[in-house]
């Protein structure tokens, strides 16, 4: 692999392939057509790098997510494509001929070359990053698959973390990358139409190309420092990390409306009136806080509700999983390790009661799939695995 093969890459927003050993920084945006703050942010950074020559350690990519759906401003053509990321599509996919494919497998597919040859191209640890904005009103925040490297990296930002999205959500190109052992994290912005979004992803990149290395905090001083005060005031709450514990999907017959004025983060209490659909009330079935809810057309997720995670929570589950303790979820009955792959646990639903599933979380483990009538628990921490 040879970085002219990335010169004229129609998928890249654009790239710096630095001459030194060092971190691998891959930035992608526009995974949803209507957010393109990212993408404004991108071009914004990258301007500014080659404007004021700012000198770059190891290698920096900016990548186009749903580029036919950013022409649109749609979220997608025809599918999420931040919900069809598996290794088995991906095989798949490389047996097909592109003329059978929908639109969003096409970039899908263009996606994963171009980071097949990122990952052969370069030495250094990588780092992906997603860059989204949402369709309420938010404060910045991160998502996160819940791997110690991830929570690791998201403690550079002064932002709320909201761990284990992958249980609710299939397919994110995130999740994807995490499987294989790589740092990957989301950053959501703010809302998509918010001017301040686009500033705040800058914020966020410069915070990341400084964290990992990739750019020398002097370098950037005065500006970034400016960024990094807007990024600190926007962060109203102070509690770090939050969890996932119900997703309201949308089916495809549903005529689903979120009540108006929900704020991302907003406190809500059981049985509280959030939404409609067609014309039945939908009220919160657990008390929390509401997150993402839904005030745009496209997407099928209705509405989250989250709750802080405590700080012994996170110490505990650190401790846990340094010491492999999770080894010992192997021996409980109805418990079995999956003969295949080494980061599954295959578990009987009835020993996956609702305690027993914080077990299993505090020993980095998701539930990811129901497989014949058997859930599929999935460790989050992970060795680097071969790419597919
Ligand atoms: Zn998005």
């Amino acid at each position: 692999m040879h970085k002219d093969s990335f010169k004229n890459n129609k998928r890249l927003i654009g790239y710096f392939t630095g001459k030194s050993k060092g971190p691998a920084v891959i930035i992608f945006s526009g995974i949803h057509g209507n957010e393109d703050a990212g993408v404004k942010a991108s071009k914004n950074i990258i301007k500014k790098i080659k404007k004021d020559k700012i000198s770059i350690k190891g290698n920096l990519f900016f990548v186009y997510g749903n580029s036919k759906a950013l022409k649109l401003k749609k979220r997608y053509v025809d599918t999420d494509l931040n919900r069809i990321w598996s290794s088995e599509h991906i095989l798949k996919l490389k047996e097909t001929p592109e003329a059978e494919m929908i639109s969003e497998e096409r970039e899908q597919i263009e996606i994963y070359l171009l980071i097949k040859n990122i990952i052969e191209y370069c030495k250094g640890k990588f780092y992906f990053i997603d860059l989204h904005t949402t369709s309420s009103k938010t404060f910045p925040f991160i998502t996160i698959s819940d791997s110690l490297n991830n929570r690791k990296f998201s403690s550079a930002f002064p932002l709320p973390t909201v761990l284990g999205i992958e249980e609710y959500l299939p397919g994110p190109l995130l999740t994807f990358m995490n499987e294989f052992g790589y740092i990957a994290l989301g950053f959501e912005a703010g809302q998509h139409k918010d001017t301040e979004s686009v500033r705040n992803c800058e914020s966020f990149i410069w915070k990341s190309l400084i964290h990992t290395g990739c750019v020398k905090k002097k370098e950037v001083n005065d500006y970034q420092k400016e960024l990094d005060q807007l990024l600190k005031s926007k962060c109203t709450n102070k509690y770090r990390f939050f969890q996932i514990i119900f997703r309201y999907e949308i089916r495809p017959e549903e005529n689903f409306k979120m009540l108006a004025g929900f704020e991302n983060f907003d406190k809500i209490i059981q049985d509280q009136l959030l939404a409609e659909n067609n014309g039945v009330e939908v009220r919160a079935v657990k008390s929390g806080r509401i997150f993402m809810p839904l005030y745009q057309s496209q997407g099928d997720d209705g509405f989250f509700i989250i709750r802080r995670v405590s700080k012994f929570w996170i110490n505990a589950s650190i401790v846990a999983r340094r010491l492999h303790a999770h080894n010992f979820l192997r021996i409980l009955p109805g418990v079995k390790k999956d003969p295949g792959n080494k980061y599954i646990l295959i578990v009987d639903p009835k020993t996956a009661k609702f305690m027993a599933k914080q077990i299993f979380h505090l020993f980095g483990y998701r539930q990811q799939v129901l497989k014949d009538n058997k859930l599929h628990f999935i460790k989050r921490d992970r060795k680097i695995l071969p790419f597919p």
